[in-house]
Order: C-alpha cells, then sequence, then structure tokens
C-alpha cells in the first residue's frame, strides 16, 4: 500500500511540475512519519527523498534503531523546542523550523561547543498570520536571517518553510504559497543569502504548493493513511 501510495504521489508531483513548466528534479517527496511505526518508514524509505518528524523524542526513538533508514537525510518539521535542540542537531540533518532569534542563537552555541560543522536550517515562516501558528509573521523574517548571518556562522539558512491555513479555497492556497516564494525572493535580494528551498505542502495541497515554487512537498496522510 505504502508503495503504491507513494507512486500515486509521485504521478501527481510530476503533472504539477509539467503544469508550471518546472523541472521534475526540481520538486523532491519528503515522507512525513509522526505517530507511524518504524517498519512504515523502512517500507516507505526507498521512494522518499526526506524523513520527516515532527518531534526529537519520537525521531530518536526510531532513528536510534539499527534498522532506520540512514542513506536519506532526515528533517525536523516540529516545534523547535529550545531544550531539544542539542539533541535534534544529533538526530537531524536539517531543522526546518528555525522561527526565532533564540532558537537560532542556542543552535549557534550548541554547534560551537561541540566543535560541530555547519547546520543548515530553514527559517519557518507564518505567512497566513493565524494565531495559533508557529513560524515567525513575514515582516520579522528578514530581522531574523539579518541576525543570522550576523551572528550565528555555524547556523545555515538555506530556505523557507510555511504552512498554509488548514481551510483554505485554491485561491487562498496559492496566494499563501506565492507570498512565501516571493519573500524568498526578497530576501536573498536584501541579504545575498541563497535560501534555494522552499519546503510548502502537504497532502491536501502540495500540488498548488509544487505550481508555486515548493522544492520539497511534505506529505503524511497520503502516504501512510490517517494518523
Ligand atoms: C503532519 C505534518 C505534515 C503532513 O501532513 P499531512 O496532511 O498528513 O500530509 C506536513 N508538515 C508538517 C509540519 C506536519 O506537521
Amino acid at each position: 500500500m505504502i508503495k503504491e501510495n507513494i507512486e500515486i504521489i509521485r504521478q501527481k508531483i510530476e503533472k504539477s511540475v509539467k503544469i508550471s513548466g518546472r523541472k521534475l528534479d526540481e520538486v523532491r517527496l519528503m515522507g512525513v512519519t509522526k505517530y507511524h511505526s518504524l517498519d512504515e518508514i523502512c517500507e516507505a524509505a526507498p521512494f522518499l527523498d526526506f524523513i520527516g518528524e515532527n518531534k526529537v523524542q519520537e525521531a530518536e526513538k526510531k532513528k536510534g534503531n539499527s534498522s532506520a533508514p540512514r542513506n536519506i537525510p532526515w528533517h525536523m518539521i516540529g516545534h523547535m523546542q529550545r531544550n531539544k535542540i542539542k539533541k535534534a542537531v544529533e538526530i537531524f540533518d536539517l531543522i526546518e523550523t528555525i522561527d526565532n532569534i533564540e532558537a537560532a542563537d542556542t543552535l549557534q552555541n550548541v554547534l560551537a561547543k561541540k566543535e560541530a560543522s555547519p547546520f543548515p536550517i530553514f527559517i519557518e515562516v507564518n505567512v497566513t498570520g493565524e494565531e495559533s501558528k508557529n513560524g515567525i509573521p513575514s515582516v520579522q523574517a528578514e530581522n531574523l536571517l539579518c541576525h543570522i548571518l550576523k551572528n550565528c556562522s555555524l547556523v545555515i539558512p538555506t530556505g523557507l518553510m510555511t504552512m498554509a491555513r488548514e481551510v483554505a479555497d485554491e485561491h487562498e492556497l496559492h496566494k499563501t504559497f506565492a507570498t512565501a516564494r516571493m519573500l524568498r525572493d526578497t530576501l536573498e535580494k536584501k541579504t545575498g543569502a541563497r535560501l534555494p528551498e522552499l519546503s510548502m505542502g502537504m497532502s491536501g495541497d502540495f500540488e498548488i504548493a509544487i505550481e508555486e515554487g515548493s522544492t520539497i512537498v511534505r506529505v503524511g496522510t497520503s502516504i501512510f493513511g490517517i494518523r
């Protein structure tokens, strides 16, 4: 089932890529595996480009197992609590959810203390302005990026991550994802940083996200079923 589900999603990705005149290798598929078992992850991994987990502890449990797939990157996509950052850099290849200066500074300190290599992150942006949502408000993203570029030499921003509103029509989804893309373009122009990655689109809206420039779609339910 999992393999077939991924095949269907790959076909949909291909279609959206074509519609938008993009190239297929510009869009990669993350399997979002929160609450799903290691067996399911192992079954899906050969057909995925990334694994995404929302909780440090859950990911640690799964990835600590010797059978866990290690040949594709694991991304942290859940809210990044500051006291879990130290653990997170040991488990994940990239944190997609840095959304405040304190978290960036903590990450910098953790890495400096370990004499670790630079660590890639995405800035999570709350484009829709919902109060319930994580992510930095769009208007503050430049400030956070500049802070990181200036003060956090080991923290390497390589993209933006965002989520659309859960209940939104197609028009609004297009607008949300386009706003994230344009924010990325503006930030690159203003700061000179390179932010090639746009992590956006989930089971319900990944096709629209691709049309608006997504480079990583994060799909859970359509691969693994209801959590
Ligand atoms: C759970 C989750 C997803 C996947 O959502 P689905 O609707 O199950 O595809 C994607 N991104 C984040 C940040 C999530 O928490």
